[in-house]
């Protein structure tokens, strides 16, 4: 007998040589169905694998993510038997799963394929899907597997193999198809009832543009035809929100080949807004007691081999800037923590001191390969929204607390109402990895769970997820429409304290090391931003977006009194604007539905004699006539109602 062990702790004995299929029908038939792939000792293994040894046993079904993965994994054979059948001769590369789908990497030799001729291969694999074909593995050794495809004459198959080690190779055979891998399908191909090949792209054998380029071709599968249907419904929802797209609609910002890839260029309407943004959450930082610091955008290299940064990352990012002078180094600042932790270090600190809260929009710049650039989501020099926290470890505890208060407060202003967080620990098994007492490491996770607990956060623990330097707490926000995104951290560092050797005079009179907080409730303006983008689909709260009345004036006769409404809302600090062009008013009005204005304000002939405005809010339609006065209360309302209280 062996004994397995279930995710909820209940231990059930098998004979050995029960499978993960066998183990899943004794807890009921109807789970047994949903399971479609399973791991042992956490590593990924058939649902058909004889179990020989006690141990741990998680089944997953499509609700998992490694049921997922399983699942387009399986497809991705099924994808490549699907092209050698319709397309003999060609030669098979690497097709793994990938966060949404599979792909699989082809050289077609004489064939050639376009997006055309992707329906005939779907088709193709739903026949082959529903032969209900068992996926089995079976061990090879290097030189059986080196000959198998040296008599295809696939050399990538052969220069795979020849990096494997003889003893770990496997083969994958489903119906008449066979696949060099190392595992982990589902239980049989009948349970892809869905596929749609994406589209068809370029790709380096090995990601090396000296290599040939082979075609890659995209593809997702589904359990149900429902959950495709839905799924490119999302897509086509997330095009309309693409930030790229409504950055270029809406002149935020744009990006010049001459500045160089990943290097945003904000607009005017773009950095008016990140200044609200800036001015929005300076404002709240004040009142929680941060000051505000400036840093260079370089520090000598010595600097960041002193944090350790330059021995971490020096190697992959920009390279060092030299001057005239024998010797000297400068790197890009990636990060402000060591500049901050030199102003700490400017002078001398009393535990009365403390918590000492530095804030600065401080731009970083890191390299990223240029294929890894993505709009504003993934760029090369970027503003944090940044802070480090100096404080004892007494401190931690309310510290923790005040910083989730402030986040709080940006995502509410904001209207990210769905979130949850993340609390990453130590591993408790090897405390050898960690820098920092077992006293103080106890301390900062015991405050971390604490200040979650007790505002009352939904959040989940991942022990083994912490730094080697401390402990953190991630957020994770869901926009309009369900995607999940990861915001801010706040991160404890034992390390940097050390490294840079920061120290108080404690009560005792002696001299200590304080802990320190790094925190970024936005993360960077510009992934801000761009997820705000899409999250609202461009539709701003009124109080951050960029203008938020035009004033459409039937014709020109009404030039003056436009002007006269124009003055008199900024007087009320109200951002609006006029649009006089000799256009009819429908263009007008379908123009300000495109720039996502929130109101517009229609003055004629009427409205002059009145000295009132018929009101148009975006979306909705007519609101009616209304005097200037009960307009801008209207919009100073419409702004409080947004914006959240901060209490501190
Ligand atoms: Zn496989
Ligand atoms: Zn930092």
């Amino acid at each position: 007998m062996i004994a397995i062990t279930l995710p909820d702790g209940s231990v059930k004995h098998f004979d050995a040589g029960v499978t993960p299929m066998d183990v899943a029908k004794n807890i009921s038939e109807g789970f047994a169905r949903n399971v479609i792939s399973a791991s042992f000792n956490k590593e990924t293994i058939e649902t058909g694998t004889p179990l020989m040894t006690d141990g741990s046993l998680i089944l997953y079904t499509w609700n998992n993510d490694e049921g997922k993965k399983a699942f387009w994994h399986s497809s991705a054979h099924i994808l490549a038997q699907a092209l050698e059948e319709l397309y003999p001769g060609i030669k098979l590369t690497i097709g793994p799963a990938i966060e949404n789908g599979f792909y699989y990497d082809v050289d077609f030799g004489e064939h050639n394929i376009t997006e055309k001729d992707l329906k005939e291969v779907e088709d193709k694999m739903l026949e082959l899907a529903r032969g209900k074909h068992e996926f089995s593995l079976r061990e090879a050794s290097k030189a059986e597997a080196l000959d198998y495809y040296r008599n295809q004459g696939n050399e990538y198959k052969v220069e795979l193999i020849e990096n494997l080690e003889d003893g770990t190779i496997t083969f994958c055979d489903h119906s008449t198809f066979t696949d060099l891998c190392r595992g982990g399908h589902i239980p049989n191909t009948g349970i892809i009832k869905a596929i749609k090949l994406m589209n068809i792209a370029g790709a380096y054998w090995r990601g090396d543009e000296k290599n040939k380029q082979l075609t890659r071709i995209y593809g997702i599968s589904f359990p149900k035809q429902k959950d495709l249907t839905e799924y490119l419904q999302l897509l086509e929802e997330a095009k309309k929100r693409d930030h790229r797209k409504l950055g270029r609609e809406l002149e935020l910002f744009t990006f010049s080949q001459k500045v160089g890839q990943g290097l945003p260029l904000w607009l005017p309407k773009g950095a008016a807004l990140r200044e609200r943004l800036e001015n929005f959450l300076k404002k709240a930082q004040k009142k929680a007691g941060y000051e505000m610091v400036v840093t260079p955008h370089i520090g000598q290299k010595e600097l960041y081999v002193t944090s350790g940064h330059y021995a971490k990352y020096g190697a992959d990012s920009f390279q060092p800037i030299k001057t005239p002078s024998e010797g000297e180094e400068f790197l890009l600042k990636p990060m402000n923590c060591p500049h901050h932790c030199e102003i700490f270090n400017s002078k001398a600190w009393s535990y009365k001191d403390l918590p000492k809260r530095f804030a600065e929009f401080g731009t970083v710049y890191r390299y990223e390969q240029s294929g890894e650039l993505h709009g504003l989501t993934r760029v090369r020099g970027f503003t944090q929204d940044d802070a480090h926290i100096f404080c004892t470890p007494d401190q931690l505890d309310a510290e923790f607390k005040n910083v989730i208060d402030l986040v709080l407060y940006v995502f509410g202003s904001l209207g990210f109402e769905n979130f949850s967080t993340q609390v990453s620990l130590r591993d408790p098994n090897t405390p050898e990895k960690y820098i920092g007492s077992l006293e103080n490491w106890e301390k900062a996770e015991k405050a971390i769970i604490n200040a979650t607990e007790s505002k009352g956060l939904d959040y989940k623990i991942e022990y083994g997820e912490a730094a080697f330097y401390g402990p953190k707490l991630d957020f994770m926000v869901k926009d309009a429409i369900g995607r999940s995104w990861q915001l801010g951290t706040i991160q404890v560092d034992y390390n940097l304290p050390e490294r840079f050797e920061l120290e108080y005079k404690g009560s005792d009179n002696e001299m200590h090391r304080p802990v320190m907080i790094h925190r970024a409730p936005f993360g960077s303006m510009e992934r801000f931003i761009a997820i705000l983008l899409e999250h609202t689909g461009g539709n701003f709260p009124l109080w951050l977006t960029p203008a938020q009345v035009t004033i459409l004036s039937l014709s020109e006769k009404y030039e003056i009194y436009s002007q006269k409404v124009l003055n008199l809302l900024e007087n009320d600090e109200i951002r609006a604007l006029v649009d006089n062009r000799n256009e009819t008013i429908g263009k007008k009005i379908r123009d300000a539905e495109m720039n996502k204005i929130p109101y517009m304000l229609i003055v004629g002939e009427q409205e002059e004699k009145d000295g009132t405005v018929s009101v148009r809010k975006h979306g909705e339609g007519d609101l009616g006539v209304m005097t200037l006065e009960a307009f801008s209360a209207l919009i100073q309302q419409g702004v409080k109602n947004e914006m959240i209280e901060f209490n501190v």
